[in-house]
């Protein structure tokens, strides 16, 4: 049976309640959420019902075990979370601006995540895992990068698969090291998911078709471009296929991406046609831009065969 590795931050999200620029003036907050990337991605792998596990590191405080206790109870393998009793659990505070934007204040790269180890039973999961999922925001400090360019190769050496979305905010790009850690990893994926504008981070092009014709002739197996309230897209050497978004009310996109990749991945590992994969990752996007709170939106394939059934034409 497959089983889907992550390796990243895991943190919790404070909100504040009422949108406004920052954090200069006091706000009303509301959390702590579970919260990362990573974490956001492997909740819904696991909720799923796919074998999930993820390899990160938290404090041994009420915020690491909010997230210990929400992804236990998903399904997620967390052996590989390392609880440090000297460490701290990451902290996001998050402000919604009026314009739809998002402010953030991060405490990562000095609480417990911002440093992560494969050995113990990290290094044991890894042996057990079949597929390797890397979140670019991920490569935020290099012992992680390590971490995860470890992980990525013996998976991989093992006979396995990799899939990587470069989920990059413009501030970690330009970090020590960075592009070449992301150029690395793409030189390992087979499923590539980014998100419009980060198709043609690795693949400088003048159209969609000539990235995505490029990523294919250096090793990508297949492309999924996502297009937010759009859409998606799927390419590889053979097809394409372009579904429509679900019509939702968006509330919070935090994790639209995350439960979006999660599901493609799931649905791909199975076996399912690429039009399946895209339709339900769709549905998992769509879910979780409905629901406040980062971790909130990931949905149980009831949820998402509801929402497929509620608006098939
Ligand atoms: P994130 O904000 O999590 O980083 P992303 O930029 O990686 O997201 P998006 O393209 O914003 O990815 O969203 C991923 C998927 O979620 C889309 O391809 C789509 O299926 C779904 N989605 C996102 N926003 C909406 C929306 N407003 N309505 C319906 N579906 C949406």
């Amino acid at each position: 049976q497959s089983k889907v590795l992550t390796i990243g931050e895991v943190l919790v999200e404070i909100v504040a309640t009422e949108r406004g620029n920052g954090f200069r003036e006091p706000v009303k907050l509301i959390g702590p959420f579970p919260s990362g990337a990573p974490a956001i991605f492997i909740d819904q792998v696991g909720k799923l019902g796919q074998a999930a596990a993820i390899i990160s590191r938290v404090g041994d405080d009420d915020f690491g075990h909010v997230n210990l206790d929400r992804l236990k109870s998903d399904g997620v393998d967390v052996s590989g979370i390392d609880v440090d009793p000297l460490g701290t659990t990451g902290s996001a505070f998050v402000r919604y601006r009026e314009d739809g934007g998002r402010n953030f204040v991060f405490n990562i790269r000095h609480s417990a995540c911002g440093s992560i180890e494969i050995k113990g039973p990290a290094a044991a999961l890894v042996e057990t895992c079949t597929h390797m999922h890397v979140m670019g925001s991920s490569l935020y400090a290099p012992s992680v990068v390590e971490a995860i360019l470890k992980a990525t190769r013996r998976i991989k050496a093992k006979g396995g698969t990799v899939s990587f979305d470069p989920n990059l905010r413009a501030e970690i790009l330009n970090s020590p090291g960075m592009r070449e850690a992301l150029a690395i990893v793409l030189g390992e994926t087979d499923l590539f998911l980014p998100s419009g504008e980060e198709l043609f981070l690795f693949s400088p092009a003048d159209s969609e078709k000539e990235a995505v014709a490029n990523l294919l002739k250096g090793g990508v197996k297949a492309v999924v471009l996502k297009r937010g309230a759009a859409g998606a897209s799927y390419f590889d050497a053979t097809r394409e296929v372009s579904l429509p978004g679900f019509k939702v009310t968006e509330v919070d996109p935090t994790g639209a991406g995350d439960c979006f990749g999660a599901t493609f991945v799931t649905f791909w590992l199975a076996g399912a046609d690429p039009e399946t994969a895209l339709r339900y990752a769709n549905a998992a996007g769509a879910k979780a831009v409905t629901r406040s709170g980062p971790m909130e939106g990931a949905s149980t394939r009831a949820e998402l065969d509801a929402l497929i059934a509620e608006q098939r034409t």
